[in-house]
């Protein structure tokens, strides 16, 4: 009897929010409408190289650092917002939400891949105190929870270095140059990594994390995102 007054008034006052832009939603529905109808999912048949669907990949092949990429969404609408929230609010259902997303994204396009282990693009130690904390990491724990696939911080960010956003391609890919490193004790050694992060834009820190990763002798690195960028935007 108590249970069922309990459950009566979190029914009666529990808001339920959208899992993408946290805005208040009916209870009958999981997701608002505006994100069900508006979500820019990525639809097979993808580019592996990219990332894009194959109708809209333009990097002709083009190889970086890393050995593929895999993404959901392309970076636009809703996904947008929900980057915005995870990034400088840190909601932990919307990182658990996307994580899910990019679990499906990874089970379909590195279906024939065992990874031995998933990292995460790292904050600097000046930044980790700036802010609490880091998104790319966020999904990684969630992703390796769902995946069943151990988190291991492989890699440190030595120093700060300017906000990528501002920068063009070719500074983008000077910028990163010897930021990134593999941490002491421990062995990427013959590893296959899954490496991830919240988005990528050129792909220039994703590329240098894997370089740097396979320098010290990993066997594959592959990418997960939430979002590439939106071939609509150009
Ligand atoms: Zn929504
Ligand atoms: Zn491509």
């Amino acid at each position: 009897m108590k249970k069922s007054i309990k459950g009566i008034l979190l029914w009666l006052f529990f808001t339920k929010h959208c899992p993408y832009c946290n805005k208040v939603i009916e209870r009958e529905y999981d997701i608002c409408e505006e994100c069900r109808v508006g979500r820019p999912i990525i639809k097979e048949e993808k580019c592996k190289n990219c990332g894009a669907e194959k109708i809209h990949c333009d990097c002709k092949g083009h190889k970086m650092g890393y050995d593929g990429i895999a993404a959901p969404f392309y970076y636009e609408k809703s996904i947008r917002e929900s980057i915005r929230l995870l990034k400088f609010n840190g909601k932990d259902f919307i990182a658990k939400r996307l994580a899910d997303d990019m679990a499906e994204s990874v089970r379909t396009d590195y279906k024939n891949i065992d990874f031995d282990v998933i990292c995460y693009v790292p904050f600097s130690k000046g930044n980790k105190l700036a802010r609490k904390y880091n998104p790319s990491e966020l999904l990684a724990k969630h992703l390796s929870e769902k995946l069943g696939i151990p988190l291991e911080p492989l890699l440190v960010k030595l120093y700060e270095n300017k906000n990528q956003r501002n920068l063009n391609v070719i500074e983008r890919v000077g910028n990163v140059f010897g930021v990134f490193d593999v941490a002491d004790n421990v062995d990427v050694n013959e590893k296959s990594i899954l490496l991830v992060d919240d988005v990528k834009t050129t792909g220039a820190t994703l590329s240098n994390c894997a370089w740097i990763l396979k320098i010290r002798g990993a066997k594959s690195v592959y990418c997960a995102t939430v979002a590439i960028p939106s071939p609509y935007k150009k």
